[in-house]
């Protein structure tokens, strides 16, 4: 007998142009999906890039979503986003894509996570931040090959130089998808490259250990990133899980998860 689990779950959201003319960010942030998407090909294009793939993704949502869904469903969004119209011939549209997906793996609440690109997933436990999602980027394969050293990758001159996107050049994509077993006080930090290029892990996670309000975390991430000069659209989403054992009640609010019976 596994004992049922409930995921209650409690998200903070901001985002910001950072003075640029759009936001070519798009973000999703309900019905267990938690997903940031930052589309490229100029602002019409990287707007629609997004969204589209944010839509795509959005369906996730239904059910209890596994691996091979989530790459179904990022492999869609990569076609739809390879249809839409290239504004710039030089640049085909395209986005990355970030987050988690509240599911269940063999009885057992879990983030799904997925990547496409260099925008990232985190997750803060016993007030610990620690990157969960690996960048699709030139510079982090060459921080991994040792060419690059990871003190330097923050400011590599083509550290924005995606490896993997949706939409963009290549026929295919291959999506990282995983699963995380929910554990209790997880705090998950999704976020797109505005955010990261401006501040270090270090100082996003000290934001985040001094609030415990996600709304108020998210809202001081993305106020530190414009304040220390951010010139990038910028999106934050904090997801924070408390998982109750035994209880079988389901308030309003409250998104459960059976974990057998
Ligand atoms: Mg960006």
């Amino acid at each position: 007998m596994t004992p049922a689990s409930s995921v209650r779950v409690a998200v903070g959201v901001a985002t910001d142009r950072a003075g640029r003319s759009s936001n070519e960010d798009a973000l999703h942030a309900a019905d267990g999906v938690y997903v940031v998407a930052d589309g490229m090909g100029g602002h019409e294009s990287g707007e629609l890039a997004s969204r589209t793939a944010v839509d795509a993704l959005r369906t996730l949502a239904e059910g209890s979503p596994d691996l091979a869904a989530a790459r179904a469903v990022l492999r869609t969004a990569h076609q739809k986003v390879r249809a839409l119209p290239a504004r710039d011939k030089h640049r085909r549209p395209g986005t990355t894509a970030s987050g988690v997906v509240l599911s269940e793996h063999e009885g057992v609440a879990c983030w799904l996570v997925l990547n496409v690109g260099d925008s990232r997933t985190y997750r803060m436990a016993g007030g610990v931040l620690e990157q969960v999602t690996r960048d699709h980027s030139e510079v982090a394969d060459l921080v991994e090959r040792g060419v690059v050293a990871r003190s330097d990758a923050a400011h590599h001159p083509r550290r924005h130089v995606v490896t993997r996107a949706l939409g963009g050049r290549s026929a295919q994509v291959e999506p990282d998808v995983f699963w995380l077993p929910v554990s209790p006080g997880d705090r998950m930090l999704v976020c797109s490259d505005g955010l990261t290029d401006e501040l270090t892990d270090a100082r996003i996670e000290a934001e985040l250990k001094a609030q415990p309000d996600p709304q108020v975390a998210a809202d001081r991430l993305v106020a530190a990133t414009l304040a220390a000069g951010g010139s990038d659209n910028v999106t934050v989403l904090v997801v924070d899980a408390e998982v109750e054992h035994g209880s079988r009640s389901n308030p309003t609010g409250v998104v459960r998860i059976l974990a057998g019976d």
